[in-house]
């Protein structure tokens, strides 16, 4: 019965990133999504979704962690290494596909990191 109702949280979610092709925070996919997922299931289905390869997340702004869709990942290897671009006018975030060297740091290992890169987005202007 549970694996039943799984899936189609998983449907409903990825549905919101078919409509939706910028980044969506987590917040907003709760608030999205409140009359049909309960917020834990919600959270539940989204680490299953990065575990899988088919998102991968970002902190954002704030500390507020957003989703977006993944290219060519999988269940063993992420290659989003790329940074995200937050509009600060409209809050806004999307991927930024460039490649960004991370230089070594001598005596240290890097395992992850991230680069968030704030600013405005071509909307925002355009519209002033
Ligand atoms: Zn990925
Ligand atoms: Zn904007
Ligand atoms: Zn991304």
């Amino acid at each position: 019965m549970g694996v039943i109702r799984k899936t189609k949280s998983i449907e409903l979610l990825l549905e919101e990133f078919k409509k939706d092709s910028n980044a969506i925070s987590a917040i907003e996919l709760v608030t999205r999504l409140s009359s049909e997922i309960n917020k834990t299931t919600i959270y539940r289905v989204l680490d299953k979704l990065e575990d899988d390869g088919v998102l991968h997340s970002f902190l954002g702004k704030n500390g507020i962690k957003w989703y977006a869709k993944c290219e060519g990942c999988s269940a063993t290897e992420h290659k989003d290494i790329h940074p995200h671009f937050q509009c600060l006018s409209c809050g806004k975030v999307d991927c930024v596909t460039l490649d960004i060297q991370i230089p070594e740091i001598p005596n240290r290992t890097i395992m992850m990191s991230q680069i968030l890169i704030q600013g405005k987005c071509e909307n925002c202007l355009n519209s002033n």
